[in-house]
């Protein structure tokens, strides 16, 4: 299992720029996913306004967001669906387990989705007892390896053939071999068994149409198509950013998604989904829940900079074209969204202190702002992450400089404050001299501090400012109090007044 952070991005790109086997399998892959996406990107006479148009969708509806989550809700529960609201992740978590423990669930069945790697779902889980298996093959393998995803929408884009021929030798005991219909022939009868034993199915979602409460859900291998009809309950996890406001708005994003993630014209499957069956003859699950998420998605909404991160529509296209993402790969982002993209959400959701080199980990050659199909503009968010960091850093140094001046008045206050109570209290003051004597005794001993002239040259730290410049008189052997009261005569000493009554010697 990788356990790379954020924190230590530049040591995690370091040692992946070591990896040689690592850079030719991402060299290999993010070509082709690029050389792709600008065929299927040319097959299209009006893409420029397709992008445009999508933008403007995607900023309309960010502006409302409020309104269109409240219509998704009204009509998603019309059509029979439960819908959640979870502040954060725990929160999201939470749910999740409770509809599994009320559900008696042991086993439950994903699908790809990066809402539920940014919650660690699966680790949640994992701690109810339950079995959470992916069934997307590329999550499957990194699951089987121990491992994250270290791309958006190919998550196993690090590993060769060979090794996942081999992990499926150690995993599954399958006899050795390279032949890739064998190995998807041997996870697909792995996973069969699975969706039919399952007792919850949990999915991301790609949209939610708030006008129908419709949501949609993208894939290729029909991988989703069982985990959202076969268990009896469908869970998923969408962020609140998901929304657009039509049904007619998804065709302008079908035609960018798949076209920018993978090249292809449209996925194999697309479910639509609404509500619950309608009959008990009706293919699909009894209860449908949908969790949506906010984790830190407001607080992004909240300024118009940072608001078009949640434009992404995560289709991957920006790590593909990414000259940083090609050397060093998803991992060592150490984050759950890596890339471009990863390096502007993840200070955000996780917070900037805890993710203060990623903003950083770009040229800023623009690659990504000109494959985007909604045009994000990553490099002006980059910079304005950038320029945060630096005034955050600015106001910490600058409060480390406050509290060094504060130190000094706060001890130079209380100093005062005690040699008043002192002064004012005869009994205090004696005894305060006997004190003093003791421990001079003591540190002159101890630090074999020599008298010169019958003055203390050096004393130890925190008053040692004192006899950096001046010589220190000790302090008498006895008060004059006690030399008063040996000669036979003791002051009658009034509180307060003492002063007065030694002067009167
Ligand atoms: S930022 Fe743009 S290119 Fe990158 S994943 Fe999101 S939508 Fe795709």
């Amino acid at each position: 299992m990788n356990h790379l952070t954020p924190e230590t991005f530049d040591a995690n790109a370091r040692a992946a720029l070591t990896d040689t086997q690592l850079r030719g399998a991402l060299r290999k892959a993010t070509a082709l996913f690029g050389k792709r996406r600008l065929e299927a990107a040319q097959s299209l006479d009006n893409w420029e306004e397709l992008r445009s148009k999508a933008r403007a969708i995607k900023d309309e509806t960010l502006l409302h967001l409020d309104q269109y989550l409240e219509e998704f809700t009204a009509n998603a529960e019309a059509a029979g669906a439960q819908i959640h609201w979870a502040r954060d992740a725990v929160e999201a978590n939470r749910i999740v387990c409770r509809l599994a423990r009320e559900r008696k669930a042991r086993l439950v069945v994903k699908s790809k989705s990066m809402a539920t790697e940014e919650i660690h779902l699966n680790a949640a889980l994992e701690a109810e007892g339950i079995e959470a298996l992916e069934t997307d093959l590329g999550e499957y393998i990194i699951q089987l390896a121990g491992e994250t995803p270290s791309h958006i929408i190919a998550p196993a884009i690090h590993k060769t053939k060979d090794q996942i021929a081999q992990l499926f030798v150690a995993k599954l005991g399958i006899a050795p071999t390279d032949d890739i219909a064998t190995l998807t022939i041997t996870a697909r009868r792995v996973l069969r068994e699975k969706f039919a034993a399952a007792d919850i199915g949990i999915t991301g979602v790609n949209f939610g149409v708030a006008e129908t409460g419709t949501i949609l859900i993208l894939e290729n291998e029909g991988n989703i198509r069982l985990t959202t009809s076969l268990p009896g309950t469908h869970i998923a996890i969408m962020g609140i950013e998901k929304i657009i406001p039509r049904f007619a708005d998804l065709e302008v994003f079908l035609k960018l998604l798949t076209r920018s993630g993978t090249g292809q014209h449209l996925t194999a499957y697309q479910s639509l989904i609404t509500g619950t069956k309608r009959s008990r003859e009706d293919e699909g699950p009894d209860e449908l829940h949908i969790i949506l998420l906010d984790n830190g998605r407001s607080r992004m909404l909240a300024h118009p900079t940072t608001r078009q991160s949640l434009a992404c529509i995560r289709c991957g296209a920006c790590l593909n074209a990414c000259p940083v993402y090609q050397q060093i790969g998803g991992h060592a982002y150490g984050s759950v969204y890596p890339g471009p993209i990863g390096a502007v959400i993840t200070p955000q959701l996780f917070g900037l202190a805890k993710a203060a080199q990623l903003p950083y980990a770009s040229s800023l050659c623009g690659a990504c702002r000109e494959v985007c199909p909604v045009k994000i503009d990553i490099p002006e968010l980059l910079l304005y992450l950038r320029a945060e960091i630096t005034e955050s850093s600015r106001q910490e140094a600058e409060g480390r400089r406050q509290e060094q001046v504060v130190t000094p008045r706060r001890l130079e206050g209380f100093t005062f404050k005690l040699w008043a109570a002192i002064m004012t209290r005869p009994r205090w003051y004696e005894l305060s001299g006997r004190v003093a004597r003791v421990l001079q005794r003591f540190i002159v001993r101890r630090n074999r501090i020599g008298k010169v002239g019958g003055l203390i040259g050096r004393i130890a730290p925190p008053l040692a400012a004192w006899t950096d410049a001046r010589d220190l008189r000790p302090i008498e052997s006895k008060s004059f109090r006690e030399q008063w009261r040996q000669r036979g005569s003791s002051p009658t000493v009034r509180e307060g007044a003492w002063i007065n009554v030694a002067d009167d010697k």
